[in-house]
């Protein structure tokens, strides 16, 4: 049993992936060809927003708006712990400064109430409104930004952190890596906040084979700045640079694989509710102590992941799971407000409480659209 089967996927399109190439290879405009450009339209079309701007990966999609934004030396921007380091990564790495607000144990997402008190930590230096390390508090840092990450496929709260930032002036991005095919009511993943980013990291929910990203944003001025910042800062032509950009497009290759994938992506889409739904009936037949994953009213996961929550005893079962060869992960062992690159912004132990403690209890099973029933059953009758 494989941890995501990506073989099964690619025997239904394997023609079509070809011929696809074998296109790309034939006209030979591998920077920004004609597949790129429908790539974009299409999941603009699909998400729900005018525009969609490719780059070179999930990581460059959170950049973007961002560096679009002017965001950097002084500015706090808020996101969650319990996330894959690249969320707070691209804050750092643009010189302003990552404040980790604690999730709400149910979804694993970043908490609105939390978020509130910690913005207004920020705004007045004083920790007493939420546990800001006091080093941070005493820099005198500007709010600019919230990042808020749909994890494992679940959307955050969006119908709170909206409105929540556009009262406090703050930029809103969706890091909707996990979470691509995933709704809140009628409203897709990619079209929440100022901008989304997603990612074509293999293992996603929409993967390619290699890296590449798109974000998605309603702001024209927004996606114009980002298209030009993806290609170096360029302006009118080549040769114009109005602005210090970065080369982050998606090759065109790649473009023409994820199209040939998007034929199934609809019933994949599908295809994870089901079997995240089938794992679910099984684990409360067999093994009722353990949390299943939370599904508020009206949310759609896109399921990257199926992850449970052992109050007692995760690490046995995994080395259980481990002695009989059934593949599982711990997404994230640790938060990122306790990882040695950030002992610099002085977190302890503590501080975070509900991050902490989750991080000892989760366990994602091996999952994907094309995981068959009976390893499902093996995978669950191995944890009973
Ligand atoms: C994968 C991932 C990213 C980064 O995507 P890459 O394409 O690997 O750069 C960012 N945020 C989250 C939550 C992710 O899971």
């Amino acid at each position: 049993m494989q941890f995501v089967d990506l073989a099964a996927q690619q025997a239904l399109i394997r023609e079509d992936l070809d011929r696809r190439i074998k296109r790309v290879l034939d006209h030979g405009q591998y920077i920004m060809g004609p597949e790129v450009a429908e790539l974009e339209e299409t999941l603009a079309e699909y998400v729900g927003v005018p525009h969609a701007i490719s780059c070179s990966s999930g990581t460059d999609a959170l950049i973007l708006p961002l560096l679009a934004r002017g965001i950097g030396p002084g500015d706090a921007v808020f996101t969650t712990p319990f996330t894959f380091m690249a969320t707070a990564e691209v804050i750092s790495l643009l010189g302003a400064t990552p404040i980790f607000v604690d999730i709400e144990p149910d979804t694993f997402n970043i908490d609105p109430t939390q978020l509130q008190a910690a913005i207004q930590a920020v705004r007045e230096g004083d920790a007493s409104f939420y546990p800001v390390p006091q080093k941070i508090l005493d820099q005198g840092l500007t709010p600019k930004a919230v990042i808020a990450v749909d994890l494992f496929g679940l959307p955050a709260d969006y119908e709170r952190i909206e409105p929540l930032c556009q009262a406090e002036g703050l930029m809103l991005i969706e890091d909707a890596a996990q979470s691509f095919g995933g709704a809140i009511g009628e409203r897709r993943v990619g079209s929440f906040g100022d901008a989304a980013a997603t990612s074509f990291f293999p293992a996603k929910p929409f993967g390619g084979y290699g890296d590449g990203g798109m974000v998605f944003t309603a702001d024209a001025e927004l996606a114009e700045v980002m298209r030009s910042l993806r290609v170096h800062g360029q302006g009118a032509d080549r040769y114009d640079n109005v602005r210090i950009g970065l080369n982050a497009r998606l090759d065109t290759l790649q473009a023409a694989v994820l199209l040939a994938k998007w034929s199934l992506f609809a019933d994949e889409v599908a295809l994870r509710q089901e079997n995240a739904g089938r794992y679910t009936a099984l684990i409360k037949e067999q093994l009722p102590q353990v949390v299943t994953p939370t599904l508020p009213a009206r949310y759609v996961s896109g399921w990257a992941q199926y992850t449970l929550r052992f109050v007692q005893g995760r690490d046995q079962r995994k080395a259980a799971l481990d002695a009989i060869g059934v593949p599982s992960a711990i997404y994230y062992p640790i938060p990122l407000s306790l990882q040695a690159a950030y002992a610099g912004l002085g977190y302890r132990p503590g501080s975070l409480p509900d991050a902490e403690r989750i991080a000892e209890q989760v366990l994602s099973l091996p999952f994907g659209p094309y995981i068959q029933e009976v390893d499902q059953q093996q995978v669950i009758a191995a944890l009973a």
